[in-house]
């Protein structure tokens, strides 16, 4: 199995909130795309690992997924290990994506920062010649980061107007997540909560390119223009 875009995240769900409408839109374009969780998100208050196993699965279905996986590296508790590192570059050899998306590197929840960290390394590693004797070197040429939720300029954002309901449908698949579960109500908002506040934040990106929805997200590198008459963004 290999892709052209692969998407890793700490926890099942968060691609979904993140950057699952790029995802959607890449696939409807008609290339491979793939998401990697690396932990199973068993240190959550609610809904049983094997719940939340069934529910990714469905996720992957409404994102056009071709591949996801799960790392099981331990929930809450995410450590840039030695051996996390070469697991994660193995299967970084074996995907050959030419584009990752990642976390942003800065966050609340440390599994995500470790996540990048993490992702950035075994990125590197996987590209090295001398790694392994039984894999090809496969270095992604691109590395982006998802920044939806910091409060960073985006280097780009991608107006996923047309795929926001269907990410919205993977999302609220989740139903141990974002259900109105007796438990636990203080913490997790409810489906019309989820909906509202998803759509200001994909609202507030979408008008910084002029579109109803949007995706932020962050490269290290700058981007090259070839033509200064086709960009596609109005000056305010
Ligand atoms: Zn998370």
């Amino acid at each position: 199995m290999t892709l052209d875009l692969l998407a890793m995240a700490a926890h099942p769900d968060d691609v979904e909130q993140t950057c699952g409408g790029t995802l959607i839109k890449a696939a409807e374009a008609g290339y491979r795309t793939g998401v990697l969780d690396l932990t199973e998100g068993e240190m959550g208050t609610r809904g049983s690992v094997e719940q939340r196993r069934r529910e990714a699965e469905a996720a992957a279905r409404h994102l056009l997924l071709e591949w996801r996986g799960n790392m099981k590296l331990p929930d809450a508790r995410l450590e840039n290990t030695l051996a996390a590192r070469l697991s994660l570059a193995v299967k970084i050899r074996e995907l050959k994506p030419r584009v990752v998306i990642l976390p942003y590197w800065q966050a609340r929840h440390p599994d995500h920062y470790r996540a990048a960290e993490l992702g950035y390394e075994a990125c590197f590693l996987a590209g090295l010649k001398k790694f392994d004797e039984y894999s090809e070197p496969h270095r992604p040429f691109q590395i982006l980061y998802s920044s939806l939720y910091m409060d960073v300029k985006p280097s780009f954002v991608v107006d996923i107007t047309a795929q926001f309901e269907r990410r919205m449908q993977a999302l609220l698949g989740y139903r141990s997540q974002y259900g109105a579960a007796a438990s636990g109500q203080e913490i997790f908002p409810e489906e019309r909560e989820i909906r509202e506040r998803l759509g200001a934040i994909a609202r507030f990106y979408g008008n910084l390119i002029g579109v109803r929805y949007g995706e932020p997200f962050v490269m290290k590198e700058t981007m090259r223009v070839e033509d200064v008459l086709a960009l596609g963004v109005r000056s305010l």
